[in-house]
């Protein structure tokens, strides 16, 4: 089964991240609400500011309105410039003018202040003026009589400044609380949701296609019963299923390339090592060997000891073949009944011979009994071994094969008990060879 690998720019790029997408998100929202905030509390407090200067004004004026009075009652300038003067050192006081009944200026102090801004104009240009009618009363229960006016004119670049400053302060607060707020939602998020996710995500990156079951599971602190917490289960089990299908795959496999009764590589696992084998060694200029071997006289001994004996000579000699070859890439292989063969990938015939010497001592090592051979009085085995450089268009892996199984044919004709690699020992084959050498065969 092949697995499709995922790509290694699959980490999301910071600016595409959830949390930046979210924190984005928020404080656009936060933005237009900090907004629609701000300008609410501004409308209430320019209600507030227009009815705070018109009492505060109209408290100043009523302040001074008797003391003015006299002043105009007794044509007294000195008292009307004190009262002026005072009147007019307010911040917000443009010009203040005190008249005597007459309608003549007793004083007058400072200038009309104009603005071009509309906005001032529309928010304050009505609570500007004031005037303020002068009565005097000789005694406390006379009649109040006129005697003068006092007119006041606010300057409205003051309170339009005022009134921008306030403005100013308002957005700010409203912005700094907004971007709070975002901060904390933020933060909230990205410890309950965006955090996690993220773990979840490092987590199946990481995921080893081959061991899906083995993932790192992310432990997610605070969501416990959480739709994340669910989500992190079902992968779990998801990955768990996934690997147990893979795990029996393997067992199959693994079932499907051994012997049963011997435990060693089966046929079919031989076919396709060589194959894998001769294809690397083409790729790689090198040499592949094979080794033959076969029980000699088994029949007696299989109808003489039994076919359970026979069974347990076949594992005794399978395990301890399997014990001498011991290069990683080497294989050994039960070809069928009581025949094994040998797989050597970088390997020469001198190489192959030397191997076939050890397996034919490690077999007579076992020291197996057999009274009904012709050859021996224990168990022993006779070996066939070619090699062959697989890049040349001539040769096989399944010519090789022949050649292996030819030169084990060739020992058992020799007398058996013994290794054949060449074709010397036949006259028949060697003829054959010495009259077509061929320089890819040995
Ligand atoms: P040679 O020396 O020429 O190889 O003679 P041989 O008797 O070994 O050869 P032959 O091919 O005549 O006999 C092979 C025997 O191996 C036949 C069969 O009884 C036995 N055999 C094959 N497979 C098994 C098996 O799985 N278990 C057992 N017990 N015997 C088997
Ligand atoms: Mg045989
Ligand atoms: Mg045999």
């Amino acid at each position: 089964m092949t697995v499709k690998e995922e790509p290694q720019d699959a980490k999301v790029a910071r600016y595409r991240s959830l949390t930046t997408k979210q924190a984005l998100a928020t404080l656009l929202a936060g933005l237009i609400l900090s907004f629609v905030a701000g300008v609410v509390e501004l409308v209430a407090d320019v209600r507030n500011m227009r009815s705070e200067v018109r009492s505060q004004t109209e408290q100043m004026l009523t302040l001074i309105e008797a003391t003015a009075a006299e002043a105009a009652f007794q044509l007294n300038t000195e008292l009307a410039e004190q009262l002026v003067i005072s009147l007019q050192s307010s911040d917000n006081v443009a010009q203040v003018e005190l008249r005597d009944d007459f309608d003549r200026v007793m004083f007058r102090q400072g200038e009309r202040a104009h603005s071009s801004n509309p906005l001032y104009h529309w928010l304050f240009g009505d609570i500007l003026e004031y005037h303020k009618l002068l009565e005097y009363r000789v005694h406390q229960k006379d009649t109040g009589r006129v005697v003068g006016e006092l007119e006041l004119s606010l300057a409205l670049p003051v309170l339009g400044n005022t009134f921008a400053q306030r403005g100013l302060l308002i957005f700010s607060l409203s912005l700094l609380k907004t971007l709070g707020i975002v901060l904390l939602v933020v933060w909230v998020f990205s410890i309950l949701i965006t955090g996690p996710l993220l773990r979840v995500y490092n987590a199946l990156h990481q995921v080893n296609p081959e061991q899906p079951g083995h993932w790192h599971r992310p432990h997610l602190k605070y969501n416990k019963g959480d739709e994340l917490d669910h989500l992190v289960k079902g992968l779990d089990r998801l990955l768990k299923a996934f690997q147990q299908g893979l795990d029996q795959r393997d067992h199959l496999h693994t079932l499907s390339s051994i012997d049963g009764l011997t435990g060693i590589a089966n046929r079919r696992h031989f076919d396709d090592h060589l194959q894998h084998s001769w294809e690397t060694a083409r790729q790689q200029h090198k040499p592949v060997s094979l080794i033959f071997m076969d029980i000699d006289f088994f029949k007696p001994f299989n109808d003489n000891y039994g076919h359970a004996a026979g069974d347990e000579c076949l594992q005794q000699v399978a395990q301890a073949l399997r014990a001498t070859v011991t290069r990683p890439d080497d294989l050994v292989a039960r070809y069928g009944g009581e025949e094994f063969v040998c797989i050597l990938p970088d390997t020469d015939l001198q190489g192959a011979r030397r191997l076939a010497e050890r397996l034919q001592n490690c077999i007579a090592a076992l020291q197996l009994p057999h009274a009904f051979s012709d050859c021996s009085e224990q168990v022993t085995i006779s070996i066939g071994v070619a090699s062959a450089l697989p890049d040349a268009d001539e040769v096989s892996p399944e010519r090789l094969l022949r050649l292996a199984d030819t030169r084990l044919y060739q020992a058992k004709a020799s007398g058996r008990n013994c290794i054949v690699s060449s074709d010397k020992h036949t006259p028949a084959l060697s003829k054959k060879a010495s009259s077509a050498p061929d320089k890819e065969w040995v």
